[in-house]
Protein backbone atom coordinates (compact mmCIF):
# COMPACT_ATOMS: atom_id res chain seq x y z
CA UNK A 1 0.00 0.00 0.00
CA UNK A 2 1.82 3.14 -0.60
CA UNK A 3 1.88 5.93 1.93
CA UNK A 4 0.16 9.26 1.83
CA UNK A 5 3.60 10.69 0.72
CA UNK A 6 3.38 8.39 -2.38
CA UNK A 7 0.02 10.54 -3.30
CA UNK A 8 -0.09 13.89 -4.95
CA UNK A 9 -3.22 15.64 -5.92
CA UNK A 10 -2.03 17.01 -9.35
CA UNK A 11 -3.79 19.56 -12.08
CA UNK A 12 -5.31 16.99 -13.87
CA UNK A 13 -7.24 15.38 -11.05
CA UNK A 14 -8.46 19.14 -9.66
CA UNK A 15 -9.47 19.84 -13.45
CA UNK A 16 -11.36 16.44 -13.15
CA UNK A 17 -13.14 16.80 -9.88
CA UNK A 18 -13.33 20.89 -11.12
CA UNK A 19 -15.02 19.59 -14.31
CA UNK A 20 -18.36 18.34 -12.57
CA UNK A 21 -19.35 21.53 -10.46
CA UNK A 22 -21.42 22.88 -12.35
CA UNK A 23 -25.20 22.16 -13.00
CA UNK A 24 -25.16 22.24 -16.99
CA UNK A 25 -22.44 19.91 -16.86
CA UNK A 26 -24.42 17.52 -14.57
CA UNK A 27 -27.42 17.81 -16.89
CA UNK A 28 -25.60 16.70 -19.87
CA UNK A 29 -24.36 13.40 -18.11
CA UNK A 30 -27.97 12.96 -16.49
CA UNK A 31 -29.19 13.12 -19.95
CA UNK A 32 -27.00 10.62 -21.12
CA UNK A 33 -28.09 8.15 -18.11
CA UNK A 34 -32.12 9.00 -19.11
CA UNK A 35 -31.27 8.10 -23.25
CA UNK A 36 -29.21 4.77 -21.68
CA UNK A 37 -32.45 4.27 -19.38
CA UNK A 38 -35.13 4.60 -21.96
CA UNK A 39 -33.15 2.68 -24.65
CA UNK A 40 -31.73 -0.15 -22.27
CA UNK A 41 -28.29 -0.05 -23.51
CA UNK A 42 -25.46 0.85 -21.52
CA UNK A 43 -23.13 3.32 -23.31
CA UNK A 44 -26.07 4.95 -25.65
CA UNK A 45 -24.92 7.26 -27.59
CA UNK A 46 -26.69 10.77 -28.49
CA UNK A 47 -26.22 13.37 -31.14
CA UNK A 48 -24.67 16.54 -30.72
CA UNK A 49 -28.32 18.02 -31.56
CA UNK A 50 -30.43 15.39 -29.28
CA UNK A 51 -28.27 16.23 -26.21
CA UNK A 52 -28.74 20.04 -26.67
CA UNK A 53 -31.81 19.79 -27.27
CA UNK A 54 -32.30 17.33 -23.68
CA UNK A 55 -30.38 20.42 -21.65
CA UNK A 56 -31.62 23.49 -20.55
CA UNK A 57 -28.96 25.75 -21.62
CA UNK A 58 -29.04 29.34 -23.57
CA UNK A 59 -26.94 28.79 -26.63
CA UNK A 60 -25.56 25.89 -28.91
CA UNK A 61 -22.16 27.68 -27.84
CA UNK A 62 -22.31 28.04 -24.22
CA UNK A 63 -23.94 23.75 -24.37
CA UNK A 64 -20.64 23.37 -26.62
CA UNK A 65 -18.40 24.70 -23.92
CA UNK A 66 -19.49 22.53 -21.41
CA UNK A 67 -20.09 19.56 -23.05
CA UNK A 68 -16.26 20.17 -24.19
CA UNK A 69 -15.20 20.22 -20.50
CA UNK A 70 -16.70 16.74 -19.70
CA UNK A 71 -15.53 15.06 -22.89
CA UNK A 72 -12.42 12.75 -22.78
CA UNK A 73 -12.87 12.12 -19.17
CA UNK A 74 -16.79 11.87 -18.44
CA UNK A 75 -18.02 11.35 -21.61
CA UNK A 76 -16.81 9.91 -25.01
CA UNK A 77 -17.43 11.36 -28.39
CA UNK A 78 -17.57 8.74 -30.80
CA UNK A 79 -18.93 8.53 -34.72
CA UNK A 80 -22.37 8.17 -33.18
CA UNK A 81 -22.40 10.87 -30.77
CA UNK A 82 -21.74 11.16 -27.09
CA UNK A 83 -21.79 8.61 -24.06
CA UNK A 84 -20.79 8.38 -20.76
CA UNK A 85 -17.72 6.84 -20.09
CA UNK A 86 -17.31 4.55 -16.88
CA UNK A 87 -16.03 7.45 -15.34
CA UNK A 88 -19.11 9.55 -16.02
CA UNK A 89 -21.65 6.45 -15.50
CA UNK A 90 -20.03 6.46 -11.49
CA UNK A 91 -20.60 9.92 -11.17
CA UNK A 92 -23.95 9.70 -12.42
CA UNK A 93 -24.79 6.94 -10.46
CA UNK A 94 -23.46 9.02 -7.31
CA UNK A 95 -25.46 12.00 -8.29
CA UNK A 96 -28.87 9.50 -8.25
CA UNK A 97 -28.18 7.45 -5.53
CA UNK A 98 -27.18 10.48 -3.23
CA UNK A 99 -24.01 8.43 -2.36
CA UNK A 100 -22.38 11.72 -0.90
CA UNK A 101 -25.51 11.85 1.71
CA UNK A 102 -25.56 10.00 4.64
CA UNK A 103 -28.51 7.48 5.13
CA UNK A 104 -31.40 7.99 7.61
CA UNK A 105 -31.30 6.52 10.97
CA UNK A 106 -32.98 3.11 11.11
CA UNK A 107 -32.85 2.76 14.96
CA UNK A 108 -31.71 -0.63 16.72
CA UNK A 109 -32.72 -3.87 15.14
CA UNK A 110 -32.65 -7.36 17.23
CA UNK A 111 -31.08 -10.00 14.76
CA UNK A 112 -30.38 -13.47 14.57
CA UNK A 113 -27.50 -15.15 15.79
CA UNK A 114 -24.68 -15.62 19.03
CA UNK A 115 -21.65 -13.65 19.82
CA UNK A 116 -18.70 -14.87 19.36
CA UNK A 117 -17.00 -13.78 22.67
CA UNK A 118 -19.67 -14.06 24.95
CA UNK A 119 -21.99 -16.47 23.50
CA UNK A 120 -25.36 -15.11 24.03
CA UNK A 121 -28.02 -14.87 21.46
CA UNK A 122 -28.73 -11.12 21.93
CA UNK A 123 -27.17 -8.91 19.10
CA UNK A 124 -28.38 -5.78 18.10
CA UNK A 125 -27.92 -4.35 14.83
CA UNK A 126 -27.40 -0.92 15.42
CA UNK A 127 -26.57 3.09 12.88
CA UNK A 128 -23.05 4.71 13.81
CA UNK A 129 -23.12 7.50 11.81
CA UNK A 130 -22.12 5.93 8.01
CA UNK A 131 -22.00 2.58 9.31
CA UNK A 132 -24.03 -0.32 10.39
CA UNK A 133 -22.70 -2.19 13.19
CA UNK A 134 -23.94 -5.25 15.19
CA UNK A 135 -22.99 -5.62 18.72
CA UNK A 136 -23.79 -7.69 21.01
CA UNK A 137 -26.29 -6.35 24.21
CA UNK A 138 -24.92 -8.09 26.95
CA UNK A 139 -20.98 -7.73 26.37
CA UNK A 140 -20.98 -5.23 24.24
CA UNK A 141 -18.80 -6.32 21.43
CA UNK A 142 -18.84 -4.92 18.18
CA UNK A 143 -19.00 -8.18 15.77
CA UNK A 144 -19.63 -6.84 12.61
CA UNK A 145 -18.91 -2.85 10.88
CA UNK A 146 -20.00 -2.54 7.58
CA UNK A 147 -20.63 0.86 5.15
CA UNK A 148 -24.24 2.07 5.05
CA UNK A 149 -25.10 4.11 2.07
CA UNK A 150 -28.08 6.21 1.59
CA UNK A 151 -29.57 4.33 -1.49
CA UNK A 152 -29.09 0.92 0.38
CA UNK A 153 -31.14 2.20 3.71
CA UNK A 154 -34.12 3.87 1.39
CA UNK A 155 -37.39 2.02 0.41
CA UNK A 156 -35.88 -1.10 3.17
CA UNK A 157 -37.33 -1.23 6.60
CA UNK A 158 -34.60 -1.46 8.95
CA UNK A 159 -34.32 -5.51 9.44
CA UNK A 160 -34.59 -5.67 5.52
CA UNK A 161 -31.41 -3.15 5.85
CA UNK A 162 -29.63 -5.46 8.08
CA UNK A 163 -30.30 -8.52 5.54
CA UNK A 164 -29.28 -6.54 2.48
CA UNK A 165 -25.89 -5.92 4.43
CA UNK A 166 -25.37 -9.70 5.18
CA UNK A 167 -25.58 -10.15 1.08
CA UNK A 168 -23.25 -7.11 0.36
CA UNK A 169 -20.56 -8.72 2.49
CA UNK A 170 -20.88 -11.62 0.65
CA UNK A 171 -20.53 -10.45 -2.44
CA UNK A 172 -17.33 -8.48 -1.30
CA UNK A 173 -16.11 -12.28 0.13
CA UNK A 174 -16.45 -13.57 -3.49
CA UNK A 175 -14.82 -10.80 -5.02
CA UNK A 176 -11.85 -11.08 -2.40
CA UNK A 177 -11.68 -15.06 -3.03
CA UNK A 178 -10.61 -13.80 -6.50
CA UNK A 179 -8.44 -10.89 -5.17
CA UNK A 180 -10.94 -8.20 -6.28
CA UNK A 181 -11.52 -4.88 -4.56
CA UNK A 182 -14.83 -4.76 -4.01
CA UNK A 183 -14.78 -0.50 -4.39
CA UNK A 184 -12.20 -0.44 -7.33
CA UNK A 185 -12.00 -3.79 -8.50
CA UNK A 186 -8.07 -3.40 -8.14
CA UNK A 187 -5.89 -6.18 -7.40
CA UNK A 188 -5.81 -6.30 -3.39
CA UNK A 189 -3.02 -7.78 -1.28
CA UNK A 190 -4.09 -9.82 1.44
CA UNK A 191 -2.61 -11.47 4.53
CA UNK A 192 -3.03 -13.29 7.72
CA UNK A 193 -3.15 -11.74 11.06
CA UNK A 194 -3.32 -12.58 14.10
CA UNK A 195 -5.40 -10.37 17.25
CA UNK A 196 -5.89 -11.21 20.46
CA UNK A 197 -9.55 -11.01 21.10
CA UNK A 198 -10.70 -11.04 24.68
CA UNK A 199 -8.12 -13.40 25.57
CA UNK A 200 -9.07 -15.64 22.74
CA UNK A 201 -6.39 -15.48 19.45
CA UNK A 202 -8.70 -15.29 16.26
CA UNK A 203 -7.09 -15.15 13.01
CA UNK A 204 -8.28 -12.48 10.08
CA UNK A 205 -7.55 -11.94 6.39
CA UNK A 206 -6.84 -8.58 5.63
CA UNK A 207 -7.29 -7.58 2.35
CA UNK A 208 -5.37 -3.93 1.38
CA UNK A 209 -6.23 -2.44 -2.13
CA UNK A 210 -3.44 -0.77 -3.09
CA UNK A 211 -5.08 1.53 -5.72
CA UNK A 212 -7.83 2.81 -3.56
CA UNK A 213 -6.61 1.99 -0.10
CA UNK A 214 -9.77 -0.13 1.10
CA UNK A 215 -8.91 -2.42 3.80
CA UNK A 216 -11.28 -5.49 4.33
CA UNK A 217 -10.94 -7.92 7.56
CA UNK A 218 -12.90 -11.39 7.48
CA UNK A 219 -12.38 -14.26 9.96
CA UNK A 220 -10.22 -17.10 8.12
CA UNK A 221 -13.39 -19.49 9.19
CA UNK A 222 -15.31 -17.31 7.17
CA UNK A 223 -13.11 -17.43 4.22
CA UNK A 224 -12.72 -20.95 3.79
CA UNK A 225 -16.75 -21.21 4.12
CA UNK A 226 -17.22 -19.39 1.01
CA UNK A 227 -14.89 -22.33 -0.73
CA UNK A 228 -17.03 -23.99 -3.23
CA UNK A 229 -16.69 -27.46 -1.27
CA UNK A 230 -17.94 -25.87 1.53
CA UNK A 231 -21.27 -23.81 0.25
CA UNK A 232 -21.96 -27.35 -0.87
CA UNK A 233 -20.90 -29.64 2.57
CA UNK A 234 -23.53 -26.50 4.16
CA UNK A 235 -26.49 -27.57 1.40
CA UNK A 236 -26.29 -30.99 1.71
CA UNK A 237 -26.51 -30.81 5.10
CA UNK A 238 -30.00 -28.04 4.96
CA UNK A 239 -28.39 -24.53 5.02
CA UNK A 240 -28.05 -22.17 2.18
CA UNK A 241 -25.31 -20.44 3.48
CA UNK A 242 -24.89 -17.58 1.25
CA UNK A 243 -28.84 -16.55 2.89
CA UNK A 244 -27.20 -16.49 5.90
CA UNK A 245 -25.71 -13.02 7.54
CA UNK A 246 -21.88 -13.10 7.99
CA UNK A 247 -23.41 -12.45 12.19
CA UNK A 248 -25.34 -15.89 11.68
CA UNK A 249 -22.36 -17.74 9.77
CA UNK A 250 -19.99 -16.83 12.98
CA UNK A 251 -22.48 -18.75 15.51
CA UNK A 252 -20.66 -22.45 13.69
CA UNK A 253 -17.33 -20.52 14.61
CA UNK A 254 -18.92 -20.13 18.63
CA UNK A 255 -20.20 -23.42 18.61
CA UNK A 256 -16.77 -24.78 17.48
CA UNK A 257 -18.68 -26.54 14.31
CA UNK A 258 -16.71 -23.95 11.85
CA UNK A 259 -13.34 -24.38 13.28
CA UNK A 260 -9.62 -23.25 12.08
CA UNK A 261 -6.24 -24.50 13.37
CA UNK A 262 -3.29 -22.30 12.17
CA UNK A 263 0.34 -24.28 12.09
CA UNK A 264 2.07 -21.10 11.21
CA UNK A 265 1.47 -17.36 10.11
CA UNK A 266 4.24 -16.72 7.91
CA UNK A 267 4.51 -18.76 6.02
CA UNK A 268 0.60 -19.29 6.24
CA UNK A 269 -0.44 -23.10 6.96
CA UNK A 270 -3.97 -23.78 8.37
CA UNK A 271 -6.57 -26.29 8.55
CA UNK A 272 -10.72 -25.58 8.73
CA UNK A 273 -12.65 -28.21 9.30
CA UNK A 274 -16.53 -27.77 9.03
CA UNK A 275 -18.25 -30.55 11.02
CA UNK A 276 -22.06 -30.84 10.21
CA UNK A 277 -24.45 -33.95 11.55
CA UNK A 278 -21.09 -35.61 12.92
CA UNK A 279 -19.65 -35.51 8.96
CA UNK A 280 -16.18 -33.48 8.82
CA UNK A 281 -15.51 -31.26 5.79
CA UNK A 282 -11.44 -30.38 6.12
CA UNK A 283 -9.74 -28.03 3.92
CA UNK A 284 -6.40 -26.71 4.06
CA UNK A 285 -4.98 -23.13 3.42
CA UNK A 286 -1.19 -23.24 1.65
CA UNK A 287 1.51 -20.57 1.87
CA UNK A 288 0.13 -19.05 -1.08
CA UNK A 289 -3.49 -18.59 1.34
CA UNK A 290 -5.30 -20.89 -1.41
CA UNK A 291 -7.35 -23.30 0.59
CA UNK A 292 -8.02 -26.66 -0.83
CA UNK A 293 -10.67 -29.43 0.13
CA UNK A 294 -8.70 -32.52 1.87
ZN1 LIG B 1 -21.22 -10.81 23.73
ZN1 LIG C 1 -9.78 -0.64 -4.42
Amino acid sequence: MPDSNDVHVDQEVIDAIGSLGNRTRLEIMLALAEAEREHRTQSYAMSFTDLYRAVDVDSTSQFSYHLTRLVGRFVAETEDGYHLTYAGSKVVRAVLSGSYESAPDFGTVEVAGVCVFCEAASLVATQDDDLLVVRCTACDSPLVTDSLSRSQARNRTPSEIVTSSGYRIWGSAVQLRGDVCPECHGRVDTVLEEHELDGRSTHLLASTCPECWLVLRLPLEIAAAFHPAAIGFFWDHGVSLLDLTLWEVLEYVTSGALAAEVESVDPTAATIELTLDEETLRLRMDETLTITPT
